[in-house]
């Protein structure tokens, strides 16, 4: 008998944690957390849902309840991996090749901080055993490089998950063939994010009209061109991409992004044969002047109107020095207006004079494109989580041939 588990995250965006389990092994679906605490004690974050009911991985010296375990994550998002820094346990906890290799170039240029976790990459389609149980890692589009949705099997049962997921991106077809390959696979039970069934499709274009990444970097060339006051970007370093793109994009017209120096680096080691502008600091070491071109601000100051410039919060003072500017917020922090500093970012650009403009595009898919998928996975069961409104999803889904599902906590599903 096959069990599952839910741990978390039936109601909110992100923190979602499934657990599947045999007698003998059990394999943890993502390790998020939706709010950033200032509590430390596990006991305590478990109490209050932020962490799963797990205490035996979260203490030292604990017996494996399983004699096989092992902690599966979709993408590099806090909201499906911020649980990790809790970790006390030697579990064994895979991410994908690409998101390996993007935590640890995080980590080497101080993007991210180093975890001590027993830390293991997949090959997508390749399936790891986890003693009865196998779990095969797909290729998808979100807005995190290297993000993944994940099939597990026990032999006779199949179990799907998403992962976050978007079919306006410029991967689709590696969501196309994820939907195929689970559709072969019969599936007992598929859970789907529902994150744009969290808002009224009017209340938010995002989640009704959304806007792709070419669009992003169209408009982007346009203001290139047409916008002479410098043109600062806040971008998320996980979505590499979108990194890449928007410096092709500006190098294209001779007006170069001029990075941090951990962006910098970060897209250097990706992309070794891309053109990278710096921004000039005595921390540049031997590699970064034989990699990076170093520009300094006051050339920036003299000449707004020939270069772009990278920003993020933390250095969000260093934009005084401009009297005026058009800020591009793409997705960087601070995300929204749950966030505390969003608001002290918006008053910061108010007394410099500066514009703000929002130039990103959703890592999730459209309420009609969530209905798609769910309708071509074709599982006998669909459970909808990672959403505000999941059951607004579950009438939106009615007439699909899948029976739908809004698990419960405190229930173990037996397959
Ligand atoms: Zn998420």
């Amino acid at each position: 008998m096959t069990t599952v588990r839910f741990l978390n995250g039936l109601s909110t965006i992100g923190g979602n944690i499934m657990e599947i389990a045999t007698e003998t092994s059990r394999v943890i679906m993502d390790f998020g957390m939706t709010e950033n605490s200032e509590e430390t004690d596990a006991e305590t974050l478990i109490a209050q849902h932020s962490l799963p009911a797990l205490s035996e991985l979260f203490q030292n010296n604990q017996k494996h309840v399983y004699q096989h375990e092992a902690i599966f994550i979709s993408h590099l998002h806090l909201d499906h991996t911020a649980a990790l820094a809790y970790l006390r346990s030697n579990i064994p906890v895979y991410i994908s090749h690409e998101s390996y290799r993007l935590y640890q170039n995080l980590a080497g240029s101080g993007l991210a901080m180093t975890l001590g976790i027993n830390l293991h990459a997949f090959e997508y389609e390749r399936p790891i055993q986890i003693g009865d149980l196998s779990v095969t890692g797909f290729a998808s589009d979100h807005d995190a490089f290297g993000a993944a949705a994940l099939l597990v099997s026990d032999g006779h049962h199949t179990f799907g998950h998403s992962g976050d997921v978007r079919l306006h991106g410029p991967h689709v077809e590696r969501v196309h063939h994820w939907i195929n390959a689970f559709r072969s696979a019969h599936l007992d039970l598929f859970m789907l994010e529902g994150t744009s069934f969290s808002f009224e499709p009017n209340q938010n274009l995002e989640f009704s009209d959304p806007v792709s990444e070419d669009d992003v970097q169209h408009t982007f060339g346009q203001l290139i061109q047409n916008d002479e006051r410098l043109l600062v970007i806040n971008p998320y370093p996980r979505n590499l991409e979108r990194l890449l793109r928007f410096n092709q994009t500006a190098n294209a017209y001779n007006r170069p992004v001029v990075w941090e120096l951990p962006y910098a680096r970060l897209l250097s080691s990706f992309y070794p044969e891309a053109l990278i502008h710096v921004q000039e600091t005595d921390r540049l070491n031997k590699q970064d002047f034989a990699t990076l071109i170093p520009v300094s601000m006051s050339t920036i100051q003299h000449e707004p109107d020939r270069f772009c410039l990278q920003n993020s919060y933390a250095n969000l003072q260093v934009l005084s020095r401009w009297p005026r500017f058009l800020y591009l917020h793409s997705n960087g922090e601070p995300l929204g207006d749950y966030d505390p500093r969003y608001r002290k970012l918006q008053e910061f650009l108010a007394q410099h004079h500066a514009e703000y403009q929002y130039l990103g595009s959703s890592g999730h898919a459209t309420q009609n494109a969530l209905i798609a998928i769910a309708k071509n996975v074709n599982a006998q069961t669909t459970g909808i989580w990672h959403s505000f409104h999941p059951e607004a999803a579950v009438a939106a889904m009615s007439e699909l041939d899948t029976h739908l599902f809004l698990p419960n906590y405190d229930e173990i599903y037996s397959f």
